[in-house]
């Protein structure tokens, strides 16, 4: 007989069946049901006519002592429904897989352990909440205890960050949950902020925390009043604790740090119909009344003070969830639980973004505009180089120590150097340190240096030395670059002159001489008069001047032609420097007439020179062309001193008076001044 319950279980186990008791269960094992019923015929019929019932506890090991703790509560419901309910003290594991498979009908277990399964198996809430009783003390709700010594460290939650804390072990909501959330809000993060230390079991905790093994301990609440209770713990001990955080929940009568969560959950799974459910609650409703009435030591002794309408245990479900335990181990997070949760650093953390975008963007205009300045700075570097490579004064640039750090091409080529044999030298000491006689030139005198020194332009010619060794002369002009009121360093622009002044030299001789006959020209002539006055002073010395005319050259003109005139004008002035002396000083006066300065020479030496003049052109003959035919002319010549006292226009218009004076006495011949000695007239005129 015994058998029978064992094959109705199974057969109703096989057969699930949503809100009908197991006995009335069918299904694909209806066969088997059926063989049976045949076998056993007459008791089958009455056994299929009874239901049986599983009640599924929590317990982390299934032990004879928590089978013997609850059976209390079978026997009553089994009583209740006069049906068998048969007790299964089950792991959280074997709950699991038992309820998946239907073969519990009611689950009586702690708060989390029901919101997880609420959560695997989409059932309902409970239909009842534990009360316990404790030395007649009854609660419906519990929570967490944070110890600490009123001699230790700890007086505020934030005092723990780094500390000890001494727990049982476990990781139940009294014992661990409750406080490692309540802790959370205050900012402390278990485990990752406190070191945990595990003792077994609460009252081991509390031992450790007053040898001083820990600065705080958590224990479930009612254990310390428990302790005192059963002289587990001295007076004495219990002054030296203190609970971090007390409140006074109303109502609630032991002491308390988090906060209050309920009792153990009694669920009728959905499978189970609405009647039975009824049954069962009305039942341990009745239990409350009943006990607090008459006090059963077997319930006693379970802790069990009865039941009470179901509490709320979405706290218990948000503890879950912040503490990331199963079965929100993974759960998405509420966007709504982050903003409520970190608003002060996600409100921070959206300034700093904002800011750093804000930096971003003008980084990046910055680096923008310096990258347009950089690119107008290379092409107008660009420019200036082109400009610089372009133009054909000879340009070279210095720091302000006077290295060179440019030297363009036409610096290059009036020079010989290249840039690079200048570049970093001092370009003075290259090609300017000495001067055209070979002395030195000193530094301080270059136009660079003293460009440098005054921060002023200095321009001057100078002579700069090739690289072969050769002499250039330039004009330098050598400008400072002054930034912010300080000299940077200096340009140096300069140009070959060697042409201008062989220029200046040809303009020097052409404004001196005469170019038809290569004598000195009338200008010329008025300083060197100067001169010779001077130095007739000087020496005491006399002096004269020669006044030449030729005689009808109007008519050679005429006759022959201007450049027949020009060539008797050219062979005059080489008679005259043939029979003068190298001292003496000759001048084209005019047209075709001369003048001659004679220096160191009295009036009558100068009157015999003027005879040997007059006679060597006399005889001198000019052929006229191929023909053969011959042309010859005659001079009348003026000889007067050079008065070395009076005004030299006196003496020139002496000497010209004196050639007048020939012309009028019948030309082809030299005379004296009409004011001048009779008898040296005579003499040198006949
Ligand atoms: P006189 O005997 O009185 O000096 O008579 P003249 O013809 O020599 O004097 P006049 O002053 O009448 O003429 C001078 C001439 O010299 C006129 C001018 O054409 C000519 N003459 C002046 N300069 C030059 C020159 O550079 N070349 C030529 N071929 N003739 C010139
Ligand atoms: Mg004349
Ligand atoms: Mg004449």
């Amino acid at each position: 007989m015994c058998f029978l319950p064992l094959i109705f279980r199974r057969a109703a186990r096989a057969a699930p069946q949503h809100g009908r008791p197991r006995g009335s269960a069918s299904g694909p094992t209806r066969m088997a049901r059926q063989l049976l019923t045949l076998l056993v015929l007459s008791l089958a019929l009455v056994a299929a006519a009874r239901a049986e019932y599983h009640l599924g506890v929590f317990g982390h090991r299934p032990t004879e002592t928590l089978q013997r703790q609850w059976q209390p509560l079978a026997d009553e419901l089994s009583q209740a429904l006069a049906e068998p309910v048969t007790l299964e003290v089950l792991t959280p594991e074997a709950l699991d897989r038992e309820i998946a498979a239907r073969r519990i009908d009611f689950l009586f277990t702690n708060p989390v352990h029901y919101i997880q399964e609420k959560h695997r198996h989409a059932f309902s809430g409970p239909i009842a909440t534990l009360i316990t009783v404790e030395h007649g003390v009854k609660t419906s709700a519990m929570g967490g205890v944070i110890l600490v010594r009123r001699d230790g460290p700890v007086r505020q939650p934030e005092d723990l960050k780094g500390k000890r804390i001494l727990i049982s072990g476990g990781k139940g909501l009294g014992g661990y949950l409750a406080q490692a959330a309540w802790l959370l809000e205050q900012g402390v993060r278990v485990p990752q902020d406190v070191t945990l230390l595990p003792q077994g079991n609460h009252d081991a905790v509390v031992q450790a925390l007053l040898e001083g093994k820990g600065e705080a301990g958590f224990v479930r609440t009612g254990l310390l009043e428990a302790l005192a209770r059963e002289g587990r713990l001295a007076p004495e001990d219990e002054a030296r604790l203190m609970v971090l955080g007390e409140w006074h929940p109303p109502g609630f009568p032991y002491k308390i740090t988090t906060a209050l969560y309920p009792e153990w959950a009694f669920v009728v799974l959905p499978h189970v119909s609405p009647e039975v459910a009824r049954k069962v609650a009305l039942a341990l409703y009745e239990l409350t009344d009943r006990l607090d009435a008459i006090p059963d030591p077997r319930f006693t002794a379970a802790g069990i003070g009865g039941f009470t309408v179901p509490a709320d245990y979405a706290g218990v479900e948000r503890l879950a969830q912040r503490l990331r335990v199963p079965p929100f181990e993974h759960v998405e997070v509420e966007l709504r639980d982050v903003l409520h949760q970190y608003a002060l650093p996600l409100v921070l953390l959206a300034l700093s973004a904002v800011l750093l975008a804000l930096l971003t963007l003008r980084l990046w205009h910055t680096r923008r505009q310096l990258e347009h300045q950089r690119a107008r700075l290379a092409s107008a570097l660009a420019e200036t180089q082109t400009i610089l490579e372009t133009v054909d004064e000879a340009i070279y640039g210095t720091d302000a120590q006077g290295r060179c750090i440019f030297f363009n091409r036409a610096a290059s080529e009036v020079l010989g150097f290249r840039p690079e044999e200048v570049l970093g030298k001092d370009p003075h000491e290259l090609f300017h340190a000495r001067r055209p006689d070979g002395q030195p030139y000193p530094a301080e005198h270059c136009p660079l240096h003293r460009a440098l020194e005054a921060g002023q332009k200095v321009r001057q010619d100078d002579v700069f030395w090739r690289r072969d060794g050769l002499p250039v002369p330039v004009h330098v002009s050598a400008s400072p670059r002054v930034e912010h009121d300080r000299v940077m360093g200096a340009v140096v622009a300069f140009h070959d002159i060697t042409e201008e002044m062989r220029l200046l030299e040809e303009l020097r001789r052409l404004a001196a001489y005469d170019p038809l006959t290569g004598l000195a020209n009338r200008g010329h002539l008025e300083q060197r008069l100067q001169e010779a006055q001077s130095a007739a002073q000087r020496h005491k010395r006399p002096a004269a001047l020669l006044m030449f005319d030729l005689d009808h050259f109007k008519k050679v003109n005429d006759t022959y032609g201007h450049a027949v005139g020009d060539r008797m004008l050219q062979a005059f002035a080489r008679v005259l420097r043939h029979n003068l002396r190298p001292t003496d000083f000759i001048a084209r006066y005019g047209g075709e007439e001369f003048i001659a300065i004679l220096p160191d020479t009295s009036l009558d030496t100068a009157v015999k020179v003027a005879e040997r003049v007059r006679q060597a052109w006399a005889q001198t003959q000019i052929p006229l062309d191929e023909s053969g035919k011959i042309l010859s002319g005659t001079v009348s010549i003026g000889v007067a001193p050079l008065e070395p006292d009076a005004p030299l226009d006196e003496s020139l218009s002496r000497v010209d008076e004196a050639m007048y004076r020939a012309k009028r006495e019948g030309r082809n011949q030299v005379a004296l001044p009409p004011t001048g000695n009779k008898r040296l007239e005579a003499g040198v005129c006949s």
